[in-house]
């Protein structure tokens, strides 16, 4: 919900963002890059990452007959514009199951920044196991207590308002964390939650067999994502490289083939610094995605392209919020 200043802020940025956009938009025409992250149906899905298959299909069908798609890494000063460019995160399995058949059936390109960690592992993501043992399970205690010197608190459980704080509150918490403390926490909630460390089939990453065969479809290309999914301004620069150059290697020995996109976690600017664009340069990225709305300009910095969330929207929805997109 917005409130009313963030409304009058809003009224204002777009008053003065739309026409210099347009302006700029004119002077040269962008690349508008989509972000995707899962294609499949949910009966559940809290953070709002899952578009149909059925959207997906009317989406890409969309764009096809409508812009040059191009694709992430391309050098975008040679390609017709505007144009569209199609992007993935995290590294799903529904990516290869539900979204490659559609995508080659329609024949449109698409960039995939896979987060090494998970992959082959059967894990879901944590943000998914906190769905579960939060949001899903009934028959928990009253309050969880959280054990941690810093972040150590108590949220209240009883019904399904305070559970909603409490999963927003402790998805917070988690986003700022680093991959052992997010363990350690997840392993208190099993425990509070007479959970198994169980997985969530609906939720796994794909497996090394999955990557591979998508990789090899003519028009995917596999970007890194880095291994644990940790929001890299968390970390100190050494732990920051360990991340994004091993998710790189790992990902050049599967597929043997060289890994030259990546994307930040997470994606806002809050989420990585500028020491972190420079450790991209510096591991050999040629292009990098970041998660905040914009357009792609011969003067964009390459390392924090802009992209727009897409979310499950019918094509009426889908087309008119592409529309704001060009501006916004
Ligand atoms: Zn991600």
């Amino acid at each position: 919900m917005m409130n009313r200043t963030d409304k009058f802020k809003s009224t204002i940025r777009s008053a003065v963002c739309t026409p210099r956009n347009r302006l700029l938009n004119y002077l040269d025409p962008p690349v508008l890059v989509l972000l995707y992250h899962r294609v499949t149906s949910l009966l559940y899905d809290p953070e709002m990452l899952a578009v149909t298959p059925d959207n997906f299909r009317s989406q890409m069908l969309f764009l096809k007959k409508t812009f040059p798609v191009v694709r992430f890494e391309e050098n975008w000063a040679k390609v017709p514009k505007p144009a569209i460019a199609i992007t993935f995160d995290d590294g799903y399995a529904d990516n290869f199951l539900e979204a490659l058949p559609i995508l080659e059936e329609v024949g449109v390109p698409a960039t995939f920044f896979v987060s090494t960690g998970t992959i082959g592992t059967s894990k879901e993501f944590w943000w998914h196991e906190l769905e579960r043992l939060i949001l899903e399970k009934q028959d928990t205690p009253l309050s969880f207590t959280l054990e941690d010197d810093r972040c150590g608190r108590v949220w209240p459980s009883g019904d399904l308002k305070e559970r909603q704080e409490f999963y927003q509150g402790i998805v917070q918490l988690m986003t700022n964390a680093d991959a052992a403390q997010r363990d350690n926490w997840l392993a208190q909630l099993r425990r509070w939650a007479s959970a198994e460390d169980a997985i969530a089939n609906t939720h796994r990453a794909m497996t090394i067999e999955e990557l591979r065969q998508l990789s090899r479809s003519n028009g995917v290309t596999i970007g890194a994502h880095t291994v644990t999914h940790t929001q890299l301004s968390s970390l100190p620069p050494d732990k920051q490289r360990e991340e994004i150059v091993a998710s790189k290697k790992q990902l050049e020995a599967w597929l043997d083939r060289e890994v030259t996109t990546f994307s930040y976690p997470f994606g806002k600017r809050c989420h990585y610094t500028s020491e972190t664009v420079t450790l991209c340069r510096e591991a050999g990225f040629t292009k990098v995605a970041a998660n905040f709305p914009g357009q792609a300009h011969r003067w964009t910095d390459t390392h924090q392209t802009p992209r727009h969330l897409i979310r499950n929207w019918p094509i009426e929805t889908f087309t008119e919020k592409l529309r704001g997109f060009w501006t916004r």
